[in-house]
Order: structure tokens, then C-alpha cells, then sequence
């Protein structure tokens, strides 16, 4: 059997894996990132630990493959900003074959993540898929005739920045009535916090003590008991996530979207009702008309991003 090493950088933490090729993990490590440490000095320290927890034979280990946050450049194969590790022009790939004299490749954690869905997940035998994270902002990958579609010098596919809402809310990238400011977790814990503290009679109160407590989740839990508040909530938020997703529909038709991210842990609920927001209201131009899109969620949760690093490095040596 073959393996990657698989190295997912994340906000706070880096982990490691050796990914099979039929998609079996080894025990991963994971080391918290100190901010106030030299990036090389990091990624030496993790390098250590990778060495010394495992073994692999040499003619077994093909490669490296690298998900990292910010913004990366996966021809130079650096990490150009990482804002949360205080990263910046951050020359991972060539550091990492430096060391083990192997093919080494980076994209960013969204592309990663989707890789990890196609090779090993829900996205096996599709050649054109959106994969969007609902977390603390809405990431996005794109998968197109086959391959990422990373942009100019990986910039590209920034679809959380789409705009649902002219003139809506400001976002965080100085735009405004992107996706992300209707659809990501946080936009939905503030929803429901602002409509649970407008709301006394909310059944959202049996279950959170006060509106700053409140959370996604719960504010699901109170619609399926049938509460009016929660469910005007959730019925605004399925309207912009549907939204989006029809724009992508029209812009890609790709066979399929996979929802990944915290909102994603609603699972079929979730959906279910997103299926059905896109089902009713068509594609636009293409409304009846074949091949439909269907709604999917990510089945990796919180491994896409080692299983992807694994298949990044898969999918390049494939194609190289
Ligand atoms: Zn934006």
C-alpha cells in the first residue's frame, strides 16, 4: 500500500496523518500552534514530531500534501498571509520536500477539504462539485471538469463573498450582502439571539438562559419543537443558503453541492430543506430542464481536511 502524509494547518492547531490510498488513516498527531514563534521555527518543531511518531517505508511514502488557511499559492507553493498564525510569506512546500526529498503541495483548507469529500467521501465519481463550509464565515471549494479550480495565484472561488443582498449586511471583507453575512453559523447564532431577545414568548428560552448563549444548533432544536420564532429563523436562513445555491446552479450546474461546517451537523434536516428550497425554486433559465443538482453533506466532518491533504498529494502525482 502507498501513502501521503497529510498535513491540515488549521486557525489554532496543525495535524498529521499518512493517508492510504484506499483511504485508511494512521493515528494523527496534532501539535497547537504557538503565534509567537518564527514560522520556520513551527513548522521544525512539527517536522520533529512527525518524525519521531511515524515510520513509513521510504519506497511506500509517495508525497506530502499541505490544507492551509489564508491565502495560499499553490503554484509557488506558499502560504502568501495566514492572518489567525501570523504567517506571511511562508514557503512551506519547498521547506517540506527540502526535508524529506519527496513531492510536496499545498491549496487552501477549502479545496483540501473538497478533495478529501472527492477521493474519499461523498463527492467519489463527480467531476463538477461546490463544496461550501458553514462555519464561522462560508468557506468554499470549487471542483471543475475534473479538477480544483484555485484562480489567479489561488485567489479565486471566494463564493461565502457572493452577494445575496444589495445593499445588505456589511461584511467583514468591506462588501455588502455577502452569502456569508446570511448563511455562515455565526450570522445564524446572531439571527436567533436577536430574535429570542424580540421574542419573551420563543420556546428558544427553555433552552438557552439568554440571548448571548444562544447557538445554531439550538435554534434548530427549538423549530423542530415547533417554535414560530426559531422557525422564522431558520426559514430566512434556509431562503440565502437556497439562494446562493441556486446562484451556483446557474453559474456551474454541477453535479452535485456538499454542505460541510458546523450547520452542516444538522445533517438530512438541514438537507432536506435545502434540496427543497432549490427544487421549488428552480434554475432560473434552466428551470425543468435536466441534469439537476443534488445537495449533499459532507461525510468526513472533521477529518476532510487530513483525508484531503492525502488526496491533494493523490491528485497531483496523478496528473503530474
Ligand atoms: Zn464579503
Amino acid at each position: 500500500m502507498k501513502y501521503a502524509l497529510g498535513i491540515d494547518i488549521g486557525g489554532t492547531s496543525i495535524k498529521a496523518s499518512f493517508v492510504s490510498e484506499d483511504g485508511h488513516l494512521s493515528p494523527r498527531i496534532t501539535m497547537l500552534v504557538d503565534k509567537n514563534k518564527k514560522q520556520e521555527e513551527t513548522l521544525k518543531d512539527f517536522c520533529r514530531q512527525i518524525d519521531q511518531n511515524f515510520s513509513i517505508a521510504e519506497e511506500d511514502f509517495l508525497g506530502i500534501g499541505v490544507g492551509c488557511p489564508g491565502g495560499i499559492n499553490p503554484k509557488k507553493g506558499t502560504c502568501d498571509y495566514a492572518t489567525n498564525l501570523h504567517w506571511k510569506d511562508f514557503p512551506i512546500v519547498s521547506l517540506l520536500r527540502e526535508r524529506y526529498g519527496k513531492p510536496c503541495f499545498i491549496e487552501n483548507d477549502a479545496n483540501v477539504a473538497l478533495l478529501g469529500e472527492i477521493y474519499f467521501g461523498v463527492g467519489k465519481n463527480f467531476r463538477n462539485v461546490v463544496f461550501l463550509t458553514l462555519g464561522t464565515g462560508v468557506g468554499s471549494g470549487l471542483y471543475l471538469d475534473g479538477k480544483i479550480y484555485s484562480g489567479n495565484e489561488g485567489k479565486g472561488a471566494e463564493l461565502g463573498h457572493s452577494t445575496v443582498e444589495a445593499h445588505g449586511r456589511l461584511c467583514a471583507c468591506g462588501r455588502r450582502g455577502c452569502l456569508e453575512c446570511y448563511a455562515s453559523a455565526s450570522a445564524l447564532t446572531k439571527d436567533a439571539a436577536w430574535a429570542m431577545a424580540h421574542h419573551p414568548e420563543s420556546k428558544m428560552w427553555e433552552f438557552c438562559s439568554k440571548p448571548e448563549k444562544m447557538n445554531g444548533a439550538l435554534v434548530f432544536q427549538a423549530e423542530k419543537m415547533g417554535d414560530q420564532t426559531a422557525k422564522e429563523v431558520i426559514d430566512n436562513y434556509i431562503f440565502y443558503l437556497g439562494e446562493g445555491c441556486l446562484n451556483f446552479c446557474n453559474i456551474f450546474r454541477p453535479e452535485a453541492i456538499i454542505l460541510g461546517g458546523g450547520v452542516a451537523k444538522q445533517g438530512e434536516y438541514l438537507r432536506a430543506k435545502v434540496e427543497s428550497y432549490v427544487a421549488r425554486n428552480g434554475y432560473g433559465l434552466l428551470k425543468d430542464n435536466p441534469p439537476k443538482t443534488q445537495i449533499l453533506i459532507s461525510c468526513l466532518g472533521s477529518e476532510a481536511g487530513i483525508y484531503g491533504a492525502g488526496a491533494l498529494c493523490f491528485e497531483n502525482l496523478r496528473n503530474s
